[in-house]
């Protein structure tokens, strides 16, 4: 079973992953969890080039490619092995981020981005997509405020960016209702952990 969860920023994707993993655990699930990019060394230093400061002036077709380049490594090196093994595989962020990001808010074009994913998933599509919804105001405040991380390359794009993000997702949403499900991320997180666990539960008879 391949979940990934997707979202703007500071929509609790990382959090939200950890208490679901841990829920599935408690359930006696095999559960690997993972992110995009990232995941494996060769992807996280692909992750590394892209989120630097110092990449400030980076092409937006060869961010494109690089996010695909790291997707196509980890799906090889770490979730398609685990999924051969039948383990659950949770994975912060996936393909969706790169058509919302890259392909909608950057305005590469949706076809485009997909086109290169093709290339690099082939069939590797999740089962399920839990997308966490919030608007761009809170996500950014959350994580202002929260200073939990320092703030890297792509947290310094413009409010109106990060709107079209999720407008970007919302139209994902409508193009595949059956694979991705929406989650109001702007609920308190036990709420947001009830609602995603219904789901998959829904999705999958427990
Ligand atoms: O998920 P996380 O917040 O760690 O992602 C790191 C950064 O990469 C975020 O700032 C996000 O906006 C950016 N990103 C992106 N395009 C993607 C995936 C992530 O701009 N396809
Ligand atoms: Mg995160």
């Amino acid at each position: 079973l391949f979940i990934t969860i997707e979202g703007g920023e500071g929509a609790g994707k990382t959090s939200l992953l950890a208490e679901l993993a841990h829920k599935l655990r408690v359930k006696g699930k095999q559960v690997v969890t993972t992110r995009e990019p990232g995941g494996i060394p060769i992807a996280e230093r692909i992750r590394g080039i892209i989120l630097d400061k110092a990449n400030i002036g980076m092409d937006a077709r060869t961010e494109a490619l690089l996010y695909a380049a790291a997707r196509r490594q980890h799906l090889a090196d770490k979730v398609v092995p685990a999924l051969a093994e039948g383990k659950i595989v949770l994975c912060d962020r996936f393909v969706d981020s790169s058509l919302a990001y890259q392909g909608y808010a950057r305005g590469l074009g949706v076809e485009e981005v997909w086109a290169i994913n093709r290339f690099a998933i082939q069939d590797a599509m999740p089962d399920l997509t839990l997308y966490m919804d919030i608007r761009p105001e809170v996500g950014l405040a959350r994580i202002r405020q929260a200073g939990e991380r320092e703030l890297n390359r792509l947290d310094l794009e413009s409010v109106s960016f990060h709107r079209k993000v999720r407008e970007g997702y919302l139209s994902l949403l409508e193009r595949e209702p059956d694979r991705i499900v929406r989650i109001d991320a702007e609920q308190e997180p036990g709420k947001v952990l009830e609602d995603a666990i219904s789901l998959i539960e829904r999705r999958f008879a427990g």
